[in-house]
């Protein structure tokens, strides 16, 4: 098989866990694989050379920063290589340019536009192992560029699809995705099997392991994606497509939001324009809105509810406040987001309603619902979050 290996900052935290890594690989290596590894920096370097820069500037210019940030990923990819080829498996540490991953000009945010595999195709011919610096590529005009923060999943996916290779292995300090928190919930268990969507709908939840960037864009190059641990052999969470899924429970997961605050206005006037005139002015301000809801109108007024981010509720309310587009307005940061997942739910009926009964039978009060084809979302009150997690956790049949 060929396999690409992505190990982020905290795989390579030190010298002794490259290493590790090192050992990982040699271990892919003897069992006959051909491997290319992407590395992240070491963890809390990009940040400390993003503190350099502001050391002489707020505002650096984003050609210089992607040169600075690209380094970190340059020291690992080096290091990996030495440590290799020092156990005997010759080993290449290629940067973005030379791994031939070309990207658009914004710098600090560049998509990648094509790969070039002709340079990593021969050396993976040489039989070598190949280490390419993750999170950057090069320009049409050959400066440096960066993918943005996390963008080293990217680019082992990318390199991955350019490749064709039979899988993409994402090593983080996690076992992979589970049904639920298991902080919350202990029963939670790890998921073998996940889908593009659902992985998505569960990273936009705020499941950190992986960046969503990357998802969406496996699932566009059908890249078969695995998240696992560098610090132990448990098998990961395979991230793919519906299709190759046999089983599929009704609900894969449990996710909860906590970072969420409401914004309710009443008495808004019920005529043509105003919400265009709310959510666009909150765009342009950069505020994220999630769930929105308006009520049927009653004597040429409404009422409208939307969560934003906790974070930005006091920007969204500066800005509510200045539009004067309600009588009345209302701010609560006390709530959060559980939501249920799962694309068996787009062939089960009845799937909503379990849900609602399960935290009615909570005395749990439902206060916002939002659906997708393969997500039910609801708003409660933020002290009784947990307690609604376990339940619904409890009330369907997961992933075993
Ligand atoms: N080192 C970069 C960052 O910290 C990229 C990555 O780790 O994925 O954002
Ligand atoms: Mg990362």
């Amino acid at each position: 098989m060929l396999i690409v290996q992505k190990y982020g900052g905290t795989s390579v935290g030190d010298l002794e866990r490259i290493g590790n890594v090192a050992s990982r690989v040699a271990k892919a290596k003897k069992e006959g694989h051909d491997v290319v590894v992407v590395v992240s920096a070491m963890s809390g370097e990009t940040n400390k050379l993003v503190g350099y820069a502001q050391h002489f500037s707020e505002t650096p210019s984003a050609r210089e920063m992607d040169i600075l940030l690209s380094s970190g990923e340059r020291v690992t990819s080096a290091l990996l290589a030495i440590a290799l080829s020092e156990m005997g498996f010759p080993a290449l540490a290629l940067t973005g340019r030379q791994a031939g991953i070309y990207t658009d000009d914004v710098h600090t945010m560049a998509r990648i536009e094509h790969i070039d595999n002709t340079k990593m195709k021969s050396e993976l011919a040489k039989g070598k192992v190949i280490v390419v610096a993750g999170f950057q590529g090069i320009t049409e005009d050959g400066t440096v560029s960066t993918l943005g923060r996390g963008g080293s999943d990217l680019s082992a996916v990318a390199v991955a699809g350019a490749l064709n290779a039979d899988l993409c292995e994402i090593y983080t300090d996690v076992d992979g995705i589970y049904t639920t928190d298991p902080r919350i919930e202990p029963k939670a268990k790890k998921i073998e099997k996940i889908s593009y969507d659902e992985m998505l709908e569960f990273a936009s939840l705020g499941a950190k392991v992986l960046q969503n960037r990357s998802v969406e864009l496996a699932k566009k190059l059908n890249v078969n994606l695995v998240t696992r641990s560098s610090f132990n052999d448990n098998e990961g969470t395979l991230i793919t497509k519906e299709e190759n899924i046999m089983e599929k429970p009704i609900v894969s997961g449990v996710a909860v939001d906590k970072n969420q605050a409401r914004i309710t206005l009443r008495g808004v006037s019920d005529k043509p324009g105003i919400a265009a005139e709310i959510f666009s002015t909150l765009a342009k301000n950069n505020v994220n809105v999630d769930m929105i809801i308006q009520n049927v109108g009653e004597d040429s007024s409404t009422n409208l509810g939307f969560t934003v981010p906790e974070n930005e509720l006091e920007k969204a309310k500066e800005i509510m406040l200045e539009l004067n587009a309600a009588a009345h307005l209302e701010f609560d940061s006390d709530i959060a987001k559980v939501s249920i997942v799962g694309v068996g739910m787009k062939s089960h009926s009845g799937v909503a309603s379990r849900a609602f009964e399960t935290l009615a039978k909570e005395n749990i009060n439902i206060e916002m619902i939002s659906t997708s084809e393969i997500k039910i979302s609801m708003v409660v009150a933020e002290k009784y979050s947990e307690l609604a997690v376990r339940a619904l956790h409890n009330a369907y049949e997961m992933y075993k």
